[in-house]
């Protein structure tokens, strides 16, 4: 028999379960952390987080309480941590491929989402998916779109029902003084919504009607802030629950509003200068009956800064773009700020939402609320607990409390000294699933990163050890009678060795006990990954006889959810290449 087997290619299938399923989750305790937690409250420093099945389960000075035996812990000191972010102003569907936006969403530290106009056909579907946890994503909820006839014109109206007559779909539907409020609002409700959006062409009356109706059914009311020909305050009046667009306040000071959305953006809005004062008396009436009637307002900075992206529906929101050409939008945004601020003093509730399709961060909003004067921990409660309540799900989400579900972020730094740090996120976690986002978090917490390719990284190491341990130190005897009987292939020097029970012979007498693995590499091509590295076997640099440091390469195909082996070649490392650094 050859002195050493020079490669070796064994053909073996091997499957191991990729993704751990959680069946009752452990305990995790994570510690020694600073706590902001959403509710405007100060910091608390050196705090211990607990959470058992989805939920935070506890929350105490580290130290003050003994954590259950079986308890992770995680300590995280120098760490902040705040409640999942939440945007509560997004269009999914606008994105071409929205499962793929979510998931980075999602890594960006945004835990929920409100949709607020778009197909609910495909939004039902996420929202399942996304409850079932079959894909990365925030939580998702969204909203049913009613408005008059006229509004029919604006071609999103169309895009997003389509394959049924424009104004009937049950979540984009044109509603008159005629209209059946209780049952086209069951409609609504049924298609999962969680509240109506108001948006164009409705009379004051008729607002009111449709808000009362809503909300006996149990849907939130989300207006456009001002749903012409109706002003704001109409809207605020009949109970409205969040305004949206701190912009679209402006109208108030005036009368004699155009009829709709559409005759506004193209007609009268160019003529406008935007030079009355935010902080002028109509305005401030407004602010007063917003606070005093619970109101939310949500200003949305960052609206229009969605990159264009092909839909395959082209000219969906051109008419937007062209009308945008003929108002003056940075004296716009001047006001946008303005009104946010004073309305902010006035005490009203501020939310925060991009009204991009998912690619532009919350951190944004948050960020020009802090620049514009709002207090940091005003800012990040906006975007969490104030985001919660114009959902509805202040209850369940929203702020870092006993009992409320384990959806928050860990930060790297202090964003009340810096808001950038809202950008620095090491982990997400999402009804009580941690997802690191970073290689050190990712070794800490024991468990698979939100990257994919860490996932398959991690995976794809772990089962090249286990074969490694199964051919060189377990001999396990399944491995080397059946596998390499079936699936061995040796080349030597020289061509193929034929005589497999030769093979066999020298596999069973190793007697190697200890096998290192080191300089591994991980390569994918597509769905093919390559994994190479060195074994020193009994710690042994140099080649003695059989034994010593070998070179390796497996090949493996992904199939499904499982990685499985094609191939493995192992080549002995000569004291010649070793000296060359080649192995
Ligand atoms: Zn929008």
């Amino acid at each position: 028999m050859k002195q050493y087997l020079s490669v070796l290619c064994l053909s073996v299938i091997l499957i191991f379960p990729t993704r751990a399923q959680q069946v009752d989750a452990p305990t995790i305790a994570i510690t020694n952390i600073t706590v902001i937690d959403g509710t405007g409250s100060a910091q608390q420093p050196n705090m211990t987080l607990v959470i058992k099945n989805e939920i935070i389960s506890d929350l105490f000075p580290t130290g003050q309480k003994t954590l259950p035996g079986e308890s992770k812990i995680l300590d995280m000191s120098g760490h902040f941590v705040l409640p999942g972010l939440i945007d509560a102003h997004v269009h999914l569907t606008k994105n071409p491929d929205p499962e793929k936006r979510l998931k980075a969403l999602l890594a960006s530290g945004t835990t929920t989402v409100r949709d607020m106009g778009g197909d609910a056909r495909t939004l039902s579907v996420l929202a399942r998916d996304a409850k079932l946890g079959t894909i990365q994503t925030p939580n998702i909820y969204y909203s049913a779109v009613l408005f008059g006839a006229s509004f029919l014109q604006d071609p999103r109206t169309r895009f997003a029902a389509r394959g049924l007559k424009p104004g009937e779909a049950p979540w984009m539907r044109v509603v008159t003084g005629h209209t059946d409020l209780p049952q086209i609002i069951a409609e609504a409700k049924g298609t999962g919504a969680t509240g109506i959006k108001l948006y164009s062409a409705i009379e004051p009356g008729l607002l009111k009607q449709i808000t009362n109706e809503a909300h006996r059914q149990g849907l939130k009311v989300w207006s456009h802030a001002t749903i012409f020909p109706s002003k704001p305050s109409d809207a605020v009046s009949a109970g409205a629950d969040v305004l949206s667009h701190s912009g679209g306040l402006y109208p108030e000071a005036f009368s004699g509003l155009p009829s709709g959305f559409n005759e506004a953006i193209t007609e009268w809005m160019p003529k406008q200068d935007f030079s009355t004062d935010p902080g002028d008396a109509p305005y401030d009436s407004l602010y007063h009956l917003m606070a005093n009637n619970g109101t939310i307002l949500e200003p949305t900075f960052s609206a229009g800064e969605s990159p264009r992206v092909d839909t395959g529906q082209a000219g969906q929101s051109q008419h937007l773009a062209e009308a945008a050409r003929n108002i003056d939008m940075s004296a716009r945004r001047a006001w946008t700020i303005g009104a946010t601020r004073e309305a902010y003093e006035a005490g009203v509730t501020i939310a925060a939402g991009t009204d991009s399709d998912g690619s532009v961060p919350v951190q944004s909003e948050i960020e020009t609320l802090v620049e514009h004067g709002v207090s940091p921990l005003d800012a990040i409660k906006a975007a969490t607990l104030n985001n919660a309540r114009a959902i509805g799900i202040e209850e369940t989400h929203g702020s870092l409390e006993v009992g409320k579900r384990a959806d928050f972020v860990l930060l790297s730094g202090d964003p009340l000294q810096d808001i950038n740090f809202l950008r620095n996120i090491i982990l997400v976690a999402k009804d009580g699933v941690l997802y690191p986002q970073n290689a050190s978090v990712s070794n800490e917490v024991g468990q698979d990163s939100g990257n994919e390719r860490e996932v398959d990284k991690k995976e794809l190491l772990r089962l090249n050890e286990e074969l490694a341990r199964s051919q060189i130190v377990d001999r396990d005897s399944a491995f080397i009678e059946q596998v390499a009987l079936d699936d061995f292939r040796v080349l030597a020097p020289g061509g193929l060795i034929e005589n497999k029970s030769q093979v066999i012979a020298g596999l069973s007498a190793w007697d190697a006990t200890d096998v290192q693995l080191t300089g591994t590499e991980v390569l994918f091509y597509g769905d093919i990954a390559l994994v190479m590295g060195r074994m020193d076997i009994d710690g042994i640099m140099k080649p003695v006889g059989r034994w010593g440091p070998l070179k390796y390469m497996s090949t493996w195909v992904r199939e499904g959810e499982e990685w499985r082996l094609l191939l493995r070649s192992l080549t002995p490392c000569k004291e010649i290449l070793l000296k060359m650094g080649r192995c």
